[in-house]
């Protein structure tokens, strides 16, 4: 075995242990949380503080890691990208640069080989199964080659561990907070730390897996994205997945009046309040021409629009 690639093992055995973690504690902890609620130990306090964190680590997974990091969709300054790097890494979904890597490595190669997760192998693998199979994907360093030099997303992947810590933190000192007890920091942590955690790696693996395999597909994109509005609100818009594959580097997913997309609607407040700048949207002419025939990256329209 070569050096690279031995190397390249004992960084994918160092996280097996914490893949097995995030994945098996949450949905115990969710069992606990049921289990309790089911006895009246539970408070509206409590799940305010499992939606309040659920919406911050998402909004940062979505408009940081996915639009901001890995597509380039907007611009922003150091202060705001920061704050978006924190509360994605507040997620448990990896660091910033291995996230943005390999979701960069997700597009080069969608539902075909190289893919670090198509559901192609099947839609247990798409959701979660790859993170134990294929945690390094060969290319993702090289993808995400730019976000090494970026000064922002190497603080954010030195500090990864610590805003995890504080994702769990934080809630319980609301809770404590809020119900001025130790039960309530306990149960602060148990909603607003793992039984967020669970909702927040459901929602974004479904897309992973649900996005690409059921849905609507008004792009024929090359991969088998699809749109599907019921994940909408839950996911804050990044399940208007075909509209995304078509556009990838477009801020806003919203392609009609109708669907929702929470996220871009936040990207475009930050802009209207001088927070972010060329935020990328593509016109609607260049939506009906591309809906009307498949893609095809030489045609010099797509190429435009793609920001080629
Ligand atoms: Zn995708
Ligand atoms: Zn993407």
């Amino acid at each position: 075995m070569t050096r690279a690639g031995s190397t390249r093992h004992a960084w994918s055995d160092q996280w097996r242990t914490t893949i097995w973690a995030v994945v098996v504690v949450p949905p115990v902890a969710v069992c606990a949380a049921a289990a309790l609620a089911a006895k009246g130990h539970v408070e509206v306090t409590d799940v305010g503080i499992c939606a309040v964190m659920f919406v911050a680590t998402l909004l940062g997974i979505e408009a940081g890691y996915h639009r901001q990091f890995a597509h380039r969709s907007f611009s922003a300054g150091p202060i705001v990208r920061s704050c978006l790097a924190g509360l994605g890494s507040m997620a448990f979904q990896g660091s910033v640069l291995w996230w943005a890597g390999v979701h960069r490595t997700h597009h080069r190669h969608a539902d075909r080989e190289g893919d670090p997760h198509s559901p192609l192998h099947g839609l247990l693998h798409a959701h979660v199964g790859w993170l134990f199979r294929n945690l390094d994907p060969p290319d993702w360093r090289r993808r995400a080659r730019d976000l090494f030099r970026d000064g922002v997303a190497r603080w954010a992947t030195r500090l990864y561990f610590t805003f995890v810590i504080v994702g769990f933190a934080l809630p319980a000192l609301m809770g404590a907070s809020v119900r001025g007890s130790w039960q309530g920091f306990v149960s602060g942590l148990l909603w607003g730390g793992l039984v967020r955690m669970f909702l927040v790696n459901h929602v974004i693996w479904s897309i992973n897996s649900i996005c690409h395999a059921y849905g609507s597909r008004p792009y024929a994109t090359r991969d088998r994205s699809a749109n599907n509005p019921w994940l909408a609100l839950p996911s804050l818009g990044f399940s208007w997945h075909n509209n995304h594959h078509a556009f990838p580097r477009s801020a806003v997913n919203s392609h009609e009046r109708w669907q929702l997309d929470l996220s871009g609607l936040f990207i475009q407040l930050l802009g209207m309040l001088g927070l972010a700048w060329s935020v990328r949207k593509s016109p609607a002419a260049t939506l009906r021409l591309r809906r009307a025939r498949p893609v095809d990256a030489t045609n010099p329209v797509v190429a435009r629009a793609e920001g080629a």
